[in-house]
């Protein structure tokens, strides 16, 4: 038999940005894609019309493309083949699959009014079960009854007939065989009243017409799976090979929620503040994963030539903010320094006093903070911190300020500075070392005075720098 063509895809709903759950099961497919030589396809869920946000779509497949997750067909650039990419756009289709169901006998009209279901719902749920099933009422309606429900202005839904004690298994690529019983699912609505196909239905046909092979997915997908393996096997349509990863925590060990605020979760916050794409799809990659050596960092092309789809993790995989920053500084430690100018220079410009200085010397000032920065816009944090001084100190920085020893080391600081003919990096040394000998005093007593006398601060970029930052004139009034 001829080995089909690998298709995955990543299947947002335009109702919000990127996040960071979705930038991650985009990115496993990318690199299943990669992997196989294979395509991967951007394509949308629309149908949730309430929902949908203005611009979405767009940002989604913009910042797809921005973090190096490339589709190689997408609602911008379709295959004719399979188009459309949207499924607000193929409505007629769903609506002529489900009637093939109805006409087939493998799904039915459900007049039931939303208070009707309501009602059933509070009345299983009080006897005692435990999940709500469709207790099957318009199964058998004859067409007189059918008839009378049009009548009196009811509009069907389409439920699908769930075979009786039907085994629905499936091989996961990530958690094994995985299986469940039909019996635990009721009939679940395929068409709204409305027209609109539901999630499970659309997501069969979509992938289906798609021709997609593998579908990997978050976790909360999995008790999807069983009803649209019954989809499947109703229209005799093979169905893809599906893998579900496991889901995202928080530092606290709970599942990452839109709600957690101290966690940054869409990309173009991240992009916004300066993290480099390569770094988040680094970071990415570890989020579920693990490399075969245990690497941490590596770029694109290591990970397209080693990803083992088996490697992906069974147990949950810890949002670690903290390895993101560090991923971040590395990149920004390893770029060219014309790239690194380029990437931090709108950052700089953000602060007023620096924004039109020689070029020359914004190199040089950017060039300070290449080895210090976490991420972009922290260099906007450290160098106000430079410049404009803090000036209410706490018990910790009074302290140091009070000790018997650093007016002395100040006023010598300040002395010598003011004699230097020419201020650079040698001659600063020598007057620590100077300062070292004639007072015999070491390290932090003699820098941690001058420090905070300068910013008022005790953490920061290396003196030297905050001196040339300052330049002599605002470094002595400081003093
Ligand atoms: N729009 C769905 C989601 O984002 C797609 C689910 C799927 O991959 O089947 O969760």
């Amino acid at each position: 038999m001829e080995e089909k063509k690998v298709r995955v895809r990543y299947a947002p709903s335009p109702t919000g940005y990127l996040h960071i759950g979705g930038a991650r099961s985009a990115l496993f497919n990318y690199l299943f894609a990669k992997k196989y030589n294979g395509d991967f396809v951007f394509r949308i869920e629309d149908t949730d019309i309430e929902r949908n946000i203005e611009g979405a779509e767009a940002e989604q497949l913009h910042d797809l493309i921005w973090l190096g997750i490339i589709p190689d067909e997408s609602t911008e650039k379709p295959n004719p083949k399979y188009a459309p990419y949207r499924q607000s756009e193929k409505l007629d289709l769903y609506r002529k699959y489900a009637q093939e169901l109805v006409d087939k006998g493998y799904a039915y009209e459900c007049y039931c009014t939303k208070e009707e279901l309501e009602e059933m719902k509070v009345q299983q749920l009080s006897s005692g079960v435990k999940s709500f099933k469709y207790d099957r009422r318009c199964l058998n309606l004859t067409e007189e009854e059918k008839e009378k429900y049009r009548k009196e202005g009811r509009v069907p839904s389409i439920r699908l007939k769930m075979p009786s004690n039907h085994v629905l298994k499936f091989h996961d690529l990530v958690r094994g065989d995985v299986s469940f019983n039909s019996d635990d699912i009721g009939d679940f609505v395929i068409m709204k009243s409305n027209g609109i196909p539901t999630y499970n239905f659309a997501v069969v046909v979509d992938d289906h017409i798609m021709e997609i092979t593998h579908v990997l997915r978050g976790e909360e997908h999995l008790s999807n799976t069983p009803k649209q393996l019954q989809i499947y096997e109703y229209f005799g349509w093979e169905p893809p090979q599906f893998g579900h990863m496991t889901i995202i925590i928080n530092p606290n060990g709970k599942k990452l929620s839109k709600r957690d605020l101290n966690i940054v979760q869409f990309v173009s916050q991240y992009r916004k503040l300066g993290y480099l794409p390569e770094a988040i799809f680094n970071f990415l990659c570890l989020l579920g994963y693990t490399d075969q050596d245990g690497k941490e960092i590596f770029d694109k092309e290591y990970i397209f030539k080693t990803f083992d789809p088996s490697r992906l993790s069974t147990s949950p995989s810890m949002f670690d903010n903290k390895k993101l920053l560090w991923i971040n500084s590395q990149y920004i430690k390893a770029m060219d320094n014309q790239k690194y100018f380029d990437f931090i220079f709108p950052f700089i410009d953000e602060i007023e006093s620096l924004k039109n200085i020689d070029l020359n010397r914004k190199q040089e000032i950017a060039l300070m903070f290449k080895n210090e920065l976490n991420y972009g816009e922290e260099i906007v944090s450290l160098l106000n911190d430079i410049l404009i001084k803090k000036e209410e100190l706490n018990d910790e920085e009074k302290a140091i300020l009070e000790k018997e020893t650093s007016p002395k080391v100040i006023a010598l600081f300040k002395q010598k500075l003011d004699s230097l003919d020419e201020v650079n990096e040698e001659e600063v040394k020598n007057i620590f070392n100077e300062i070292k000998k004639e007072t015999g005093l070491k390290g932090k007593d003699i820098y941690m005075p001058i420090r905070i006398s300068l910013t008022g601060v005790m953490h920061g970029i290396e003196m030297y720098n905050i001196i040339d930052i300052l330049g002599k004139e605002e470094t002595l009034k400081r003093l």
